[in-house]
Formats: structure tokens, sequence, C-alpha cells
């Protein structure tokens, strides 16, 4: 089922806008012209973007800012990345991000909320379509999270 990458991340964009203007967060958002449609499972992409636009939301203080980009990159696949001005990550945490269950500092983590579990799932998700997730962070400035998806679908596993 081919998605329009621009209306669906405009979609998500509204999701996440009440709770980013009560917290003071500035939102930016740039799709590469002509970007056009995925074939993805949809639902699983937008779980996708929820889960890192809620953890960009969640560790970003008030007054910082959260970009949303999407372009096609070198090899052709599309490519998102959700990018903030957060707490940032230790390098010594990062190899580890993407594991159940893990998160940085439990008492940083604990009144947060959360389970540790939706980077986990992200990379599930996108690995089941073929394409692949990383983060960036440092430490204190911000941190962007790209995943890389097949254009046409291929790649993707049988649902
Ligand atoms: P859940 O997603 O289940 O609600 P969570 O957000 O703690 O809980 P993940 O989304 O898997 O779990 O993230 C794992 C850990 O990575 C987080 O606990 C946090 O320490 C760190 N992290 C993830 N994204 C960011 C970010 N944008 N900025 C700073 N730290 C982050
Ligand atoms: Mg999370």
């Amino acid at each position: 089922q081919p998605a329009d990458v621009m209306e669906m991340l405009d979609e998500v964009a509204d999701r996440f806008s009440f709770q980013m203007k009560q917290k003071h967060i500035r939102s930016g958002m740039f799709v590469e012209q002509g970007i056009g449609k995925v074939v993805i499972d949809r639902d699983q992409i937008e779980q996708v973007l929820d889960n890192l636009m809620s953890n960009a939301l969640k560790y970003t203080p008030e007054g910082g800012s959260i970009r949303i980009e999407a372009r096609r990159n070198s090899e052709g696949m599309l490519s998102i990345s959700v990018q903030d001005t957060g707490i940032g990550i230790p390098k010594k945490d990062l190899d580890r991000i993407f594991e159940r269950f893990y998160r940085v500092d439990k008492a940083r983590s604990r009144n947060m909320g959360g389970t540790g579990l939706g980077l986990s799932i992200a990379r599930e998700i996108v690995k089941a379509h073929g394409g692949q997730i990383f983060l960036e962070s440092e430490y204190g400035q911000g941190t962007c999270t790209t995943f890389t998806l097949p254009m046409s679908g291929e790649g993707r596993e049988a649902q």
C-alpha cells in the first residue's frame, strides 16, 4: 500500500503539535520536493514515527526544537530523521540504546515514564521493512534518529 510521505509526516506533526506548544518546543519540517509515495505498512511506520517523536518530546526541555526531515538518500532509499535539541545520550550508552528495556541512567528515566521499549520496537519494524535505523547524539546537545526504507517496498518481510 503506497503511502504519501508528505501527508504521513504532516499527520505525525499534527498529532504532536499540542504537546509541543504546551512545552514551548518549536517544530520544523523539511520534505524533499517530489518525494512521492512509499510502499509500507503505514500503521507500523506511523508507530515508528510516534516512538521517535515521543522520545524527542520527552527528552527535550522547554525552549528546544524538534525537526523532521525526509529525503531520498544516495542509494535511493527514503530517509526520515527526527532531530531534537534535547539532553542527548552519553557515548557509552549509544551501543545499547536499541536493546529492549535499555534506558540511559535509571534515575533520569524513572520520572520520565515509559518502559524502554520504544526504540527496540522501532528497530524491529524498520528491519521488517528492509530498512535500517541509527541514532547520533551529542550528550547535552541533542539527538538525531534516522531510519531508511526501500521506496518500492522490496525487502519487506511477508506480513
Ligand atoms: P518507552 O519508549 O517505552 O516509553 P523509553 O522512551 O525510555 O520508553 P526508548 O524509546 O526505547 O525507551 O529509548 C531508550 C532510552 O534511550 C531512553 O530511556 C532514553 O534514555 C534514551 N533516548 C531515546 N531517545 C532519546 C532522545 N531523543 N534524547 C535523549 N535520550 C533518548
Ligand atoms: Mg521512547
